[in-house]
């Protein structure tokens, strides 16, 4: 909300507030008919239209005020995806009150604490979480009233929890009479907690503007080019950063919208994919790799699955190539973080890359990508420094834009911003057309003998082996170097393969010095609660391990 300068001469066009209840109004007048359709956390499947969430939306609206929510309260919900949970997020932000999405994943005591951080008022959540709300809820000091989003005849009969209420018992007393409110653009809409794998999580408190703009950029063909002729099921869950901010950008260009629920395994998103005709989804790797999983084993093709974003970290070229490759689908490799609402990068080819022989389109798509129109990027030195563009110099990577944040809420970790711009935490290169690779997250870095080495280069080339499922890269002690790389793999079920295979491997892909000194098989990666692999467990559990003496 910076002070500029006034001209003495201003536009004259109608300056309406960007505000999120437009998005529903929207796609109610002009796409009313077109479905929602979502596999419910009861078991079923629901489906309804544009017009009917509008309707619905508006009756919670009216809910909420029966209740005393005013502008400005912080409404949390603890929910898988669903239609019941995209009504809240236009009853709540619609309304003025602030929708606070809760990770499930967390731990209780996690979830008590950011409830408590954000002064929740309301707590909203699927009717299987009630366990887990009963854990927490005696602690939530700021919560007047839980409502579990389900009919009457899905409430239990007794409960721990005090105020306890029914969702559909509130719609059905509500009108749907209502106005959408008007008020200033910059008021806050929706609150997300980073995941906080150091230290506490902190808030990223967005506005109405930025969402409206986030979503405009983020629905451009450049970008995850959805239209009113897509069909698009958000796997991301509606507790990361906004289902990476489709339950606006789809309603807004009206496409039809399949939400998963809680079944996120290979099989059940298939049969969701085929059912609902899919054409477009968007989600991290490791829910990917199960549906990839399933599809092969089972000799399965996609009947009109198009197109899909992978982000949260990064894509290995191998699952881009194996959706290419053997099922017609398109990847498109993005970037970006809970600071960013989140989409800062994806990446899709230029008029002059297409000229290109294909090994080298491919080269460019496994990037991150150029920056979507809003956002900018630079990367400096540790000094500060701007470094060049040329797809060789890393640096810290920095942004800025209209929908990344200026200061955490409530101000935690005090002033983040170097001279306007965010730091990212991560590292990355940008080549002279502005594409943007990540080589690390700073703290994940190898650093060996003063010089780094990117633990995902050396993740993406092992995940290309045939026998490999999953690969983590991290740097452990060494006396001479100070830390060398460590590859710790999970095979593929029935696969077998060596620890002087995988290493022989890499030879002639990468510099002979990034070659990881050993290979450790594990069963299984540790998961963090937005699916990401968690480096710093891995490290935890290996950091007495002694590399072979070299
Ligand atoms: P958290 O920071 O809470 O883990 P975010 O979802 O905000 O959750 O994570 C943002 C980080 O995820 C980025 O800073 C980056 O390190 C990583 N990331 C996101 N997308 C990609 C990608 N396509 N490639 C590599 N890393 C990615």
């Amino acid at each position: 909300m910076g002070n500029y300068p006034k001209s003495p001469v201003m536009g004259q066009m109608m300056s309406e507030p960007l505000l999120i209840s437009s998005i529903i109004e929207h796609a109610d007048r002009y796409c009313g008919a077109n479905e929602i359709v979502s596999r419910r956390v009861e078991g079923d499947i629901h489906r309804y239209t544009y017009r009917d969430c509008h309707k619905r939306a508006r009756q919670m609206a009216n809910a909420l005020g029966g209740l005393g929510v005013k502008m400005g309260d912080r409404v949390a919900t603890l929910a898988w995806n669903g239609y019941r949970h995209l009504e809240l997020y236009y009853a709540i932000s619609g309304s003025g009150a602030v929708m606070h999405t809760i990770n499930p994943r967390l731990h209780p005591e996690q979830i008590a604490y950011i409830a408590n951080h954000a002064e929740d008022q309301y707590l909203f959540f699927d009717l299987n979480f009630l366990p887990l709300v009963e854990a927490f809820a005696a602690h939530c000091k700021t919560v007047k009233g839980y409502v579990m989003m389900c009919a009457r005849d899905r409430m239990p009969a007794e409960s721990k929890i005090a105020n306890l209420l029914c969702y559909e018992d509130l719609i059905e007393a509500s009108s749907d009479n209502y106005e959408w409110p008007l008020f200033d653009e910059n008021s806050a809409s929706s609150l997300c907690y980073t995941s906080g794998t150091t230290g506490n999580p902190k808030g990223a408190l967005y506005s109405h503007r930025s969402t409206v703009l986030h979503s405009y950029a983020s629905a451009m063909p450049d970008a995850l080019n959805v239209s009113a002729r897509d069909v698009v099921l958000p796997v991301v869950p509606m507790f990361h950063v906004n289902a990476w901010g489709l339950p606006y950008s789809v309603p807004l260009t009206g496409a039809k919208m399949v939400f998963p629920g809680p079944a996120l395994d290979g099989k059940s998103l298939f049969e969701l994919f085929e059912q609902e005709q899919v054409t477009f989804s968007a989600g991290v790797p490791t829910v990917w790799l199960g549906l990839l999983t399933h599809v092969g084993q089972n000799n399965l093709t996609f009947s009109s699955f198009k197109r899909t974003v992978i982000g949260g970290s990064a894509c290995p070229p191998a699952m881009m190539k194996a959706f290419r490759e053997q099922y017609d689908v398109e990847v498109v490799h993005a970037w970006g973080m809970t600071e960013m609402s989140p989409l800062g990068t994806a990446c899709t080819l230029q008029a002059h890359h297409l000229t290109l022989p294909p090994e080298k389109q491919q080269a460019i798509l496994e990037k991150q990508g150029h920056a979507i129109f809003g956002v900018d990027m630079k990367i400096v030195g540790d000094d500060g420094k701007e470094l060049p563009w040329d797809g060789k110099t890393y640096g810290n990577l920095l942004v800025k834009g209209p929908w990344i944040i200026s200061s955490y809420f409530k101000n935690e970790g005090g002033d983040v911003l170097e001279e306007g711009w965010f730091p990212t935490g991560d590292v990355a290169t940008i080549d002279p057309d502005g594409y943007m690779q990540i080589t690390d997250r700073s703290k994940d870095v190898i650093k060996s003998g003063g010089e780094w080495i990117g633990s995902i280069d050396l993740e993406n080339i092992a995940m290309a082996h045939p026998a490999v499922q999953q690969a983590a890269c991290i740097g452990v002690f060494h006396p001479k170097w100070d830390e060398r790389p460590l590859l710790v793999v999970v095979k593929k079920p029935g696969a077998e393969v060596t620890k002087e295979e995988l290493i022989r491997f890499y030879d002639g892909k990468i510099a002979k010095w990034w070659t990881p000194d050993d290979v450790a098989f594990v069963d299984a990666l540790p998961i963090g609660a937005t699916g990401k692999v968690l480096k710093n467990r891995i490290r935890e559990q290996f950091k007495d391990y002694k590399l072979p003496a070299t």
